[in-house]
């Protein structure tokens, strides 16, 4: 596998390409113009493209499949160098605002979310992507490619604002030397320029690497997967959680670098009859004391084969009352995507499956 091009801070092409002025050139190809090739760098003079297409690659995966939702949420999944696939999905936020005479006032917000691994180590009961075993890491250039692709595939020039979650396929933390290469790419001046303030790393609770993210000081934000107030059923459902307890990821949370005037979130998957009841809402007031959190509360989204079920709205709304009339935050995560198969590796399974 050749590497990509976008597996390079600006920096770090100035090492690699000679005469130093032309990175800046190829850095607008890459993430002004979204090149695909560099038979697309129409500027740079071939002998140098000759020589570029030896060592390297531009774009390192392919679209192969695309799923719109009637809301506005694409769904992709991507065949990398070794035929492997991942997924992405395009997210619409907020509709675009138009004033009496119908001219634009707001553009529509979109956020971008990003697998980081083919498979996962983690092996979340709940989790389909779990299923399938741990295949690999994403290289960064393999992260940034996915938002490069949505960008380009969606039209969405490159100084629009975009936020970055990374929620997709893959534990993050399990590949915190290319999470933190991507995050940096993202935040290049003269590439996509995404501040880390709009970049979300979701993580399962490896508590160590909680730690080893806050110390590179990197500013992104982090969500916590918490999902149950006890052990025993974390444990259940996120076996690492033996290693790695609710307490010490508290623990964590509480040394990590915060902008002051954000929060941590906290995300609690909402199973029927498993962790769906006040008591547990209880729990989770008191474990979150002293944090400054937010809780999304998601629904399980079942597939074939799950032993667990959806919750039904009128638990989620208690749920949620009672966390809110405590003093959490808590907002509940509207189930984009319902209609095409919303949750991380669900799209990857039905290809399989063909
Ligand atoms: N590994 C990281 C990030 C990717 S998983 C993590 O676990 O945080 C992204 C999110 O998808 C997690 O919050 C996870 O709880 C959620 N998820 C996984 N399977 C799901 C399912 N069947 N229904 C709803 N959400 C699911
Ligand atoms: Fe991995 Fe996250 Fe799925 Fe758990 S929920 S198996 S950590 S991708």
């Amino acid at each position: 596998m050749k590497p990509s091009l976008l597996d390079y801070t600006q920096k770090e092409l100035a090492e690699l390409i000679q005469p130093k002025f032309r990175v800046k050139q190829i850095f607008g190809w890459l993430y002004h113009n979204y090149a695909q090739s560099f038979e697309d760098m129409k500027n740079i003079p071939k002998a140098l493209k000759e020589e570029l297409t030896e060592k390297y690659i531009v774009n390192p995966m392919k679209i192969i499949k695309k799923e719109l939702s009637t809301d506005g949420t694409i769904k992709y999944l991507f065949e990398l160098q070794d035929a492997k696939t991942v997924e992405a999905v395009w997210l619409k936020m907020k509709d675009e605002k138009r004033d009496a005479q119908g001219e634009l006032t707001q553009e529509a917000r979109y956020t971008i979310c990003v697998s980081t691994q083919v498979g996962c180590k983690v092996g979340c009961a709940f989790c389909l992507t779990a299923k399938g075993g741990f295949t690999r890491d994403l290289t960064a250039g393999e992260i940034v490619a996915q938002v490069v692709n949505l960008k380009r595939d969606n039209n969405h020039k490159h100084n629009r604002m975009i936020n970055i979650v990374y929620m997709g396929m893959g534990e993050p933390l399990d590949n915190l030397d290319n999470l933190a290469k991507a995050i940096e790419i993202f935040k290049e001046q003269e590439g996509l320029c995404i501040s880390a303030k709009r970049q979300t790393v979701s993580t399962s609770g490896l508590s160590n690497k909680i730690d080893q993210l806050g110390q590179m000081d990197l500013g992104v934000h982090i969500a916590i997967s918490l999902h149950a107030v006890d052990d025993e059923l974390r444990s259940e459902l996120i076996p690492m959680n033996k290693a790695h307890n609710i307490n010490s990821i508290i623990e964590a949370v509480k040394r990590f670098p915060i902008d002051t005037r954000k929060r941590v979130m906290f995300e609690y998957l909402v199973i029927k009859d498993k962790n769906d009841d006040l008591g547990s809402a209880k729990k989770l007031v008191k474990l979150l004391h002293g944090i400054k959190a937010k809780v999304n509360l998601i629904y399980f989204n079942p597939y074939p084969g799950t032993p667990y079920d959806r919750p039904q709205l009128k638990d989620m709304v208690d749920f949620q009352e009672y966390l809110v009339s405590h003093g959490l935050l808590c907002t509940i995560r509207d189930s984009k995507g319902i209609d095409i198969s919303a949750a991380c590796g669900q799209l990857k399974e039905k290809e399989n499956k063909k």
